[in-house]
């Protein structure tokens, strides 16, 4: 025990002056994997890879409360080498020498509390990773500084009614007993927080994108009428980002597979996005929330986040604004430019009003917010690219990647990129973009002024400074959008005619309008035979609430409409229903428990705290409604848990 203590203190004191990543390298991790879902535990062994670069006398990864059997080094001498476990990390001690490689063993169980979860979806096991921020070492022995890249290769053993998706690609199943295990292969390293794993019922449907990556679009079997609207634009976006941003796609395959009660939209693991199945909709449900950004966002951080990784959380908008910024030029090449510039109009308005608020930083500030990181990143490009041309911005992103690929970067490894082609200093554009605290709004409103008609007109209809037009413009000539503001300032100024215009515009009306005149009823009540979830619902509510007699003919209607996956139309048809006395009476009891029901464990969280909200709207939240709160406590994503608390603590208060 003394021992180890002394060794300890001794390979600490190496480590405090410099990085591992000076000493080491971590070639390759071939790990062999396999689960216990209902103990949630984790059963792996496997071999790692490592090359010394100085003389070091131990080398450590990251592993977070893992029980180790073993961890010998492969080729055991003499006792050379020895290993020791401090509870966050695994450390080999022995005489490791410059230039030689080194293979070790290892063995362990762990049960992971982050980055892996097991979960149940209609009362079937799945299970997925999430390392970004939850680090992959917390269920796989790994490294969490971004800065050295390996190549994992995992090898999983599952049962034969599941499928196992993870980084790279699938060269081998081998069936034992009622087991498979799946054999994937990466080529390339990649930052330990890219690795990815996902185990439920799938199927797949797959293409092959114009340069010959095989595209894989996972779903769940009884899903197989919303693949199409799910995945749609898919292979477009594909195609468009690897031609826009001219450096062949790096991976082997390019996977994507929604799983249950993810924890955000999506993650770019390398080679295979994660994503929530809160996008996986039918073509109704693609009007309203589809998932064409959240696809071309991912895709994009193949190149930028995993070719290309910043080195360190001051360069986080290396990775978040470059895929915010390819994202948005690829629903720029499929839903146009004014659809380009509205969001970036959007986006600079959300900056100023950060601003104002005083809570600006600058963009290397590590502890900027998701919208400086994402939404100003993507603007330092798009003002870039409009100061140095499309070409010379082009082939510096290029030059860019191709000189840093497989390896990490900062913010001027880009910048002098730029630099280079463009023949200049950008040290001012530098400063005002990128560094100064306030988001230069003024110069990006003169950028969207430049090279927008539709942002022009957009900006002169307001309808808050000057009133006598704002009819007109209801009538004629000026954008859907415009039409959707003046809307928003003005609803009382709603006539039938306004009904003629297209779905933004009419899903405005049902999100403003929300006491309907007599003289409206008739066109407000076909809002409910739009194409939108979120009109649907609105249009029920304001209906009912407007028109008391006409209730039942509301709800006849609209009684087999479910909404998106969070059945938002289905539940509040339940509430109305419930509140109705005179329809349909002999059902209730049935349909307040139908309510219920989703509020337990196999629903996904969305669902959950929709239902829970009409419950305790209804004040009718009953013993099981109570216990399934107190079990959602415990819930892994952070929203629900807080839910939870918070409503508990309210229904507390009331007793
Ligand atoms: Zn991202």
């Amino acid at each position: 025990m003394k021992r180890i203590l002394i060794v300890f203190l001794l390979f600490i004191s190496v480590f405090s002056y410099a990085q591992q990543t000076d000493y080491v390298d971590f070639l390759k991790c071939e790990a062999l994997i396999h689960f216990k879902p209902d103990s949630s535990k984790v059963y792996a062994e496997g071999k790692y890879i490592l090359k010394i670069l100085k003389d070091v006398d131990s080398v450590f990864l990251d592993a977070k409360d893992f029980k180790f059997n073993m961890m010998l080094p492969y080729y055991w001498e003499n006792n050379a080498f020895r290993y020791s476990h401090d509870g966050s990390k695994i450390w080999m001690i022995g005489d490791f020498k410059k230039d030689n490689s080194y293979d070790f063993w290892f063995e362990y169980q762990a049960t992971p509390k982050k980055a892996l979860y097991f979960v149940k979806r209609n009362n079937e096991s799945q299970i997925w990773t999430q390392g970004q921020g939850k680090y992959t070492s917390n269920w796989l022995p790994s490294i969490d500084d971004v800065n050295d890249k390996i190549e994992f290769d995992l090898y999983v053993t599952s049962d034969e009614n599941f499928e196992v998706i993870a980084n790279g690609k699938l060269t081998d199943k081998q069936y034992y007993d009622s087991t498979i295990t799946w054999y994937y292969n990466m080529q390339k390293p990649m930052s330990s927080y890219l690795v990815a794993l996902v185990i439920g019922k799938y199927n797949k449907k797959t293409e092959t994108s114009k340069s010959g990556i095989p595209l894989e679009y996972y779903y769940y079997p009884e899903d197989s009428l919303k693949v199409e609207p799910t995945y749609r634009y898919s292979k477009q976006i594909f195609d468009f980002l690897e031609e826009e941003i001219g450096f062949a796609y790096p991976w082997q395959n390019y996977k994507q597979v929604p799983v249950h009660d993810f924890l955000y939209a999506g993650m770019e693991n390398t080679s295979c996005t994660i994503f929530s199945d809160a996008f996986v909709v039918d073509s109704i449900g693609f009007n309203d929330k589809n998932y064409v950004n959240v696809n071309a966002h991912e895709l994009a951080h193949q190149w930028f986040g995993d070719l290309v990784t910043a080195t360190s959380g001051e360069h986080h908008w290396m990775q978040e604004g470059f895929a915010t910024y390819y994202a948005l030029l690829a629903e720029r090449d499929i839903f146009g430019d004014n659809h380009y510039y509205f969001k970036l109009y959007e986006s600079s308005v959300d900056l100023g009003r950060q601003d104002l608020a005083g809570e600006g930083t600058s963009l290397l500030d590590p502890k900027s917010s998701s919208l400086t990181f994402y939404q100003r990143g993507a603007w330092v490009l798009h003002a870039l690219r409009s100061l140095v041309g499309d070409d010379v911005f082009k082939k510096a992103v290029k030059s860019y990647l191709e000189k840093h690929q497989f390896t990490t970067v900062e913010t001027s490894d880009f910048i002098q990129e730029v630099e280079r082609f463009y023949g200049k200093s950008l040290e001012q554009f530098v400063n005002v973009w990128i560094k100064q605290e306030d988001f230069p709004v003024d110069a990006a409103f003169g950028l969207l002024q430049n090279e927008s008609t539709f942002i022009n007109e957009y900006l002169m209809v307001d309808c808050q400074a000057k009133t006598s037009k704002c009819e007109e413009y209801l009538k004629y000539y000026v954008s859907d959008e415009a039409k959707v503001k003046v809307i928003s300032q003005m609803p009382e100024l709603v006539t039938n005619d306004t009904f003629k215009h297209g779905f933004k515009v009419r899903q405005a009306i049902s999100q403003y309008v929300r006491q309907i005149p007599k003289e409206i009823k008739e066109n407000y009540e076909t809002l409910l035979d739009d194409k939108s979830y979120i009109t649907i619902e609105n249009a029920l509510y304001n209906l009912w609430t407007s028109f008391p007699e006409d209730r039942a003919k509301y709800l006849s209607k609209t009684r087999n409409v479910v909404g998106f996956n969070d059945k938002n139309v289905r539940l509040l048809w339940i509430a109305l229903n419930l509140n109705t006395p005179f329809y349909q009476a002999d059902n209730k009891q049935g349909l307040f428990e139908e309510l219920v029901s989703y509020t337990y464990e196999r629903y996904n969280a969305d669902l959950r705290m929709n239902a829970f909200n009409y419950l305790k709207l209804m004040n009718a939240c009953n013993d099981a409604c109570k216990s399934n709160l107190e079990e959602a406590k415990s819930h892994h994503n952070w929203r629900m848990v807080k839910f939870a608390k918070d409503m508990l603590e309210k229904l507390e208060d009331k007793q």
